[in-house]
């Protein structure tokens, strides 16, 4: 018998973990990388005896591939990817490939934010109550990697529209749409309805038994809804209405119902806040009653929770000024639940590189709650030109030493200083967790120096 060849795009933690599957399953496999992979990587394919490219694809080496992998950061438009999908060669994600192998039960998590808070949220939960299960997608180790030995009964997966653009097939026990705002325009062809369609692939393999979660006041899921009515177990989740089934926010206590099971909690007494964390817990609460855990379980597990780093973490006081780190919201979205979230007068720290964003979101937020703006970026020409008028003091800086030192000096005990940027981080920064902790550097300084 010939041996079916599998080529991989990408050699980052999901394209190695698909490379490791596919060998397990008897393929021969070839893994590309236009740039150069990590030493960690490079030592596990070496040791796998998995043949493998860096710098370069070479197309004879993929082209012949009865499947093609691809990373979720490579865009469909690429030659390589046309000539591939010209020549009807399957290009999937690493979750398609990875799904074929397990028998375990899939909840998949996406949105434009809150993602990554929801789907650790579900599997602290879930772990907490004892469920054997997995955390895998854009966090955590590679799905493909755990499917190995699939040893697992759930997975937590959080999904980004860019894998789901890949999938087709794989059924999802549990789905959750947190909302649906522009972002990653650039690979939609600039048309909204290109990127909500992407996301709404969550639910293109639902069955009437299935629970679909979602938070029914954004408008373009709303609106998405009304088109295809998809027949599945749909909970919405509401800030404003009393839903049931479904879950909702009412006087500062979630409720959540699900069949016969009434969840009752002060968001007071969860480790998050914030009205858009009342979205995520409210989501995670749904999902972990759809797969029977009780609602005792469920508040244990919401007052041990642990966010990851940068969305809204504390990162110190200093003479009474509270400094609060949310580098993660490189959105103007994120950043409106961020001020919303705010119970004090607060100096913000915005800017970087500019997505094409519309601050008019903005606008009634920052009038309540901002009292000076600092502008953290190389050119900010933008957010001072829009909030020069509407906010009392602003002050520009590319040092987020001097940005954190001006916090301070305009902070009164009981202020806030928040970063939350609203931008990519890449004109001064790494990336989103290098200003995080760059910021959080800064903080400790001033903390042990004053
Ligand atoms: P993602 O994985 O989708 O990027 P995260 O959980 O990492 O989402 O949060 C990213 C940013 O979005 C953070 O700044 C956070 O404060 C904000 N955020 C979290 N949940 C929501 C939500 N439901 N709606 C809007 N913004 C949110």
């Amino acid at each position: 018998m010939v041996t079916k060849k599998i080529a991989i795009l990408g050699g980052g933690e999901s394209g190695v973990g698909a490379a490791l599957l596919a060998q397990a399953k008897g393929f021969e496999v070839f893994l590309s990388d236009k740039g150069a992979l990590k030493e960690s990587y490079r030592a596990t394919l070496r040791a796998a005896n998995i043949s493998f490219e860096e710098g370069k694809h070479t197309e004879e080496h993929i082209l012949d591939a009865v499947e093609v992998i691809k990373s979720p950061g490579i865009p469909e438009t690429v030659p390589l990817v046309l000539k591939l999908k010209a020549q009807q060669t399957p290009v999937i994600s690493e979750i398609e490939f990875a799904a074929r192998y397990t028998k375990a039960n899939l909840i998949g998590i996406t949105g434009s934010n809150g993602k990554t808070t929801t789907t650790l949220l579900i599997y602290h939960l879930l772990k907490s109550a004892g469920i054997n299960v997995g955390l895998a997608g854009n966090v955590g180790d590679s799905f493909a990697a755990q499917v190995i030995d699939d040893s697992f009964d759930y997975y937590v997966l959080e999904l980004s529209s860019f894998q789901l653009d890949d999938m087709y097939d794989t059924h999802l026990d549990v789905m959750v749409l947190l909302n649906i705002t522009p972002d990653h325009l650039d690979r939609y062809n600039y048309n909204f309805q290109n990127y909500t369609d992407s996301k709404f692939r969550i639910i293109q393999n639902a069955r009437p038994e299935d629970t679909f979660i979602y938070f029914q006041e954004s408008l373009p899921i709303q609106n998405e809804l009304e088109k295809r009515s998809p027949v599945v177990n749909q909970l919405p989740i509401s800030l404003e209405t009393s839903v049931t089934p479904g879950g909702y926010l009412t006087n500062g206590e979630l409720v959540a119902t699900y069949g016969s099971s009434v969840f009752r909690l002060a968001m007071a007494d969860t480790t998050l806040r914030g009205p858009h964390n009342a979205i995520n817990t409210l989501a995670a609460v749904l999902a972990a009653q759809s797969v029977g855990i009780d609602n005792e379980s469920i508040i244990e597990g919401l007052k041990t929770f642990q966010n990851a780093a940068h969305r809204l973490e504390p990162a110190g006081t200093v003479n009474g000024v509270q400094f609060i780190n949310d580098s993660k919201a490189t959105n103007v979205d994120s950043v409106f639940y961020a001020l919303s979230s705010m119970e004090v007068p607060t100096i913000w720290i915005a800017g970087g590189q500019d997505k094409g964003n519309d601050y008019s979101q903005l606008d009634e937020v920052v009038r309540q709650k901002v009292k000076a703006l600092i502008c953290l970026g190389i050119d900010n020409h933008k957010l001072v030109s829009y909030f020069g008028n509407k906010v009392p003091t602003i002050y520009e800086t590319q040092s987020v030493t001097d940005a954190v030192a001006k916090g301070l000096e305009w902070g009164q005990p009981g202020d806030a200083v928040l970063l939350s940027p609203a931008c990519a981080s890449f004109d001064l920064f790494k990336n989103y967790e290098d200003r995080g902790n760059q910021f959080k550097a800064a903080v400790k300084n001033l903390m042990m120096n004053t």
